[in-house]
């Protein structure tokens, strides 16, 4: 069915606003348009809170997270940036494996699996779509999601 991709995200912000609240994290969306797109809403409802899970779970005192949504004829863009601990460039191809996680100490007080990226990835697949990754240690951490409009299951 045809989803407003915009009502999804506001839907899982809602959800995961308390969690940043209770973090200390600065949650801002920017939404610069209204995307209608056939897609499955539960699984990808799963794949960007799991990316804005990382992106409080993951971050420093008193930082940030900002979604935002665009689109053009073609494709919606979700990207998800934040203030957070980065990720060193030799682990940035393995954080969407299943089970990997960056540094065990540093994470097993955050509880998970690491499941999170395989799941979001494998959604994002799904939709013909592309997942991307930018980020620097000790600054922050970029994830671009790229979904083909047009999309028919
Ligand atoms: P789960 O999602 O199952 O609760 P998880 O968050 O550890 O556990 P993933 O979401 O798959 O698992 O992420 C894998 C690893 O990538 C994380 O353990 C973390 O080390 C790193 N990571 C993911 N997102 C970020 C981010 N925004 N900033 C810094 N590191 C991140
Ligand atoms: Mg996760």
């Amino acid at each position: 069915t045809s989803i407003k991709i915009n009502d999804l995200l506001e839907l899982v912000l809602k959800r995961l606003r308390p969690i940043a609240k209770k973090n200390n994290i600065e949650l801002i969306y920017e939404s610069y348009r209204p995307v209608i797109a056939e897609v499955d809403e539960v699984k990808l409802s799963l794949a960007f809170s799991n990316l804005i899970e990382n992106a409080i779970k993951y971050n420093v005192e008193d930082g940030w997270v900002r979604v935002s949504l665009n689109a053009d004829h073609k494709y919606f863009y979700v990207k998800v940036s934040d203030s957070g601990i980065g990720i060193p460039e030799e682990a940035q191809d393995s954080i969407f494996d299943r089970f990997y996680r960056v540094d065990k100490a540093r994470s097993r007080g955050t509880g998970g699996t690491g499941l999170g990226l395989a799941i979001t990835k494998n959604a994002v697949h799904m939709h013909k779509g592309a997942i991307k990754v930018y980020s620097k240690e000790n600054e922050g951490t970029t994830f671009t999601v790229r979904i083909p409009i047009n999309y028919i299951a």
